[in-house]
């Protein structure tokens, strides 16, 4: 079609005027600034995210894969945010592992007698109903054990393991039992992975090897690996008794549950943000990972409650199975390979005091999120860094997906992780509302901008 050449010359300036008050035309990321604003307010004036996160936790308790207590929890979050409003909520079927502690016990029985407070580790194997009585060896290393492997054959070997950094330290936890095993050991032990203790011991994934003897592997307090490796350091015999009933059931059948706010103008086009909804079978699994559910879930109730109609699907998922298998994450990515995901973002390291998020994507995108997180500056969780993600979101970001995991100060995660310790009241009610406004404003401002984030 032909035009006349004026006065479209006109128009056109007039609307790109009008076009640059909008939000985010051409990716106009500053205009967003407002209602970034009316999203922090909102989220931190009230502690309802910290109430829910109560109701969660001190409702159902602790959240294995498997538990009962898990699916009620599913039940609860389905009735919830269908009465929220949001939209397509529902389960979607994932199988995971179903693996129970059974009742449990370590005892030092030379040179003097003391209960050692102890956590199987999950996945282990139990112990013959009458118990594993041995000598025990210390060590402070994988290396050291194979150094010392002629004295491992037949003995309980501890891995007193200091903790630097946790994917360091876990190496103890997930690889203890094979490479005791592989040196003749009956049983393993290790140090807690916890950076801080008071005779806590801390759960966690543990891991197996084809081919090699499958051996019983717990953990027991900091403080008393360190006694042990005393006593030995002293020449003194140390033998102790543990006992373990744990069985690994049959796969069972178990939920993802979402719900969302369809996108007005690219319904087909997702940000995705969540955590995860079991946790290890010990305290309430209020830190890992409740909050990180609570944190997206009242993030998109609120994008709801102020009346925001994002351009893209904004969909918060409780994930399953994070602890251990994953199977969620996997099923998740498996069952929505077909949508386009514009974003996946993932709270899964406490919803402690939000410093910003970590990134992995394009360089474009990155700027995009940096600028984004520009807004969160004023409550002090504006940084947006390179690298960054989480488990459950891990299979959708290998298909190319960007990704952002929340930055918190992890000051004090590992002093609680996987414990009975984790429960609610390690959580500040504010900060726990700050995480909400800082998972609202990016899963917001990137689901309405004018143009999907590059990948
Ligand atoms: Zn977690």
């Amino acid at each position: 079609m032909q035009r006349p050449r004026a006065l479209p010359a006109l128009f056109g300036s007039l609307a790109l005027l009008v076009f640059a008050a909008l939000p985010g035309a051409a990716q106009d990321v500053d205009a967003y600034r407002d209602v970034a604003n009316r999203l922090i307010d909102a989220a931190t004036a009230n502690h309802d995210a910290y109430a829910r996160l109560g109701d969660l936790v001190d409702g159902f308790g602790s959240r294995l894969s498997g538990s009962t207590a898990l699916e009620n929890a599913i039940d609860w979050v389905l009735r919830e945010m269908e009465a929220d409003g949001l939209q397509n909520v529902h389960g979607e079927t994932a199988m995971v592992p179903h693996w129970v502690r059974g009742e449990e016990s370590a005892e030092l029985v030379l040179p003097r007698h003391r209960k050692l407070p102890m956590l199987g580790l999950g996945g282990s194997v139990a112990t013959p109903p009458g118990g594993i009585r041995a000598q025990v060896l210390v060590v402070g290393s994988f290396d050291e054990l194979t150094a010392r492997a002629d004295d491992a054959r037949g003995r309980i070997v501890l891995f007193d393991v200091p903790f630097t950094n946790y994917g360091e330290t876990v190496q103890y936890r997930t690889n203890g039992a094979v490479a005791a095993a592989r040196v003749g050991a009956v049983a393993s032990l290790i140090r807690s992975v916890a950076s801080a203790s008071m005779q806590s011991p801390h759960t966690g994934a543990m891991r197996y090897e084809e081919g090699v003897p499958k051996i019983p592997h717990a953990a027991i307090t900091v403080e008393d690996a360190q006694m042990l490796h005393r006593m030995q350091d002293r020449g003194e015999r140390i033998e102790v008794l543990l006992k373990m009933q744990a069985q690994t059931l049959p796969d069972s059948p178990s939920r993802n549950v979402m719900g969302e706010i369809t996108g007005s103008e690219h319904p087909e086009e997702v940000v995705v943000l969540g955590g995860h909804m079991d946790s290890w079978d010990v305290g309430q699994g209020a830190m890992d990972d409740g909050g990180g559910v609570v944190a997206a879930w009242e993030a998109v109730r609120l994008i709801k409650e102020l009346g925001l109609k994002p351009r893209r699907t904004i969909r918060v998922v409780g994930w399953v199975n994070e602890e251990n298998g994953g199977a969620g994450g996997r099923q998740y990515a498996a069952d929505h390979a077909d949508e386009k995901h514009v974003l996946a973002i993932e709270s899964d390291g406490g919803v402690f005091a939000p410093q910003g998020f970590g990134f992995t994507g394009s360089d474009a995108a990155f700027d995009i999120v940096s600028r984004v997180g520009r807004f969160l500056e004023r409550i002090d969780a504006g940084t947006v860094t390179r690298g960054g993600g989480g488990a459950d979101i891990g299979p959708l970001m290998q298909t190319g997906v960007p990704g952002m995991g929340l930055e918190v100060d992890g000051t004090r995660y590992f002093w609680y992780h996987h414990s009975d310790a984790d429960t609610l009241d390690k959580l500040d009610p504010d900060e726990v509302a700050r995480c909400v406004a800082a998972m609202a404003v990016v899963a917001y401002v990137v689901a309405d901008l004018p143009e999907a984030l590059s990948r």
